[in-house]
């Protein structure tokens, strides 16, 4: 696969039948290369512009493959073709965002700790484990893979809040 190196691509949106796609594993470090770097690119773009945004999945710049670009904590995550090794029993609720929908947040119920291992730059297999933030973070982008989105996972029908009602409601 060639990249042309563009700088960062459009989020596709919710309501792009696309965003439902199964997306299809990454045979290889060097076909998952050139969408990591417009992955990192657009993520950094969008924090540009709407001062949130941490992790972001291929599917969401129209490119339905297995990979995920997280950046948490000063740490950049790499992870092609990730797979659950382990969720746990414990969850907890969170207000939860999305490049596909910003001007919407929805209440869902993650697991607190993941573990999930994938495949590294040499083609090694490599494990993450995370609780809190970062797994629920995890989660989320994990769903993109399948085609799963976090209205799907509405906790009931007030789970839903516009980012300004949010805001004035719950950022204190
Ligand atoms: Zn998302």
């Amino acid at each position: 696969m060639v990249s042309l190196g563009m700088p960062h691509r459009p989020i596709v949106l919710l309501g792009d039948p696309l965003l439902r796609e199964l997306s299809r594993p990454v045979s290889s470090a060097a076909e998952a290369e050139p969408v990591f770097t417009d992955l990192r690119d657009t993520l950094h773009e969008f924090r540009r512009g709407h001062g949130f945004g941490r992790g972001i999945s291929a599917v969401q710049i129209a490119v339905p493959v297995r990979l995920i670009y997280i950046e948490f904590e000063g740490r950049a995550y790499k992870l092609r073709n990730p797979v659950y090794e382990y969720l746990s029993g414990d969850t907890f609720e969170l207000w939860d965002d999305c490049f596909s929908f910003p001007g919407l947040l929805v209440r869902v119920r993650r697991s607190v700790q993941v573990r999930v291992r994938y495949e590294g730059d040499d083609g090694e297999v490599l494990t993450l484990e995370a609780d809190g933030a970062l797994s629920e973070l995890l989660q989320h982008e994990m769903d993109h893979l399948d085609g799963i989105l976090a209205v799907d996972r509405a906790l009931s029908r007030d789970a839903f809040c516009v980012r300004g009602e949010w805001e004035r409601r719950y950022r204190l």
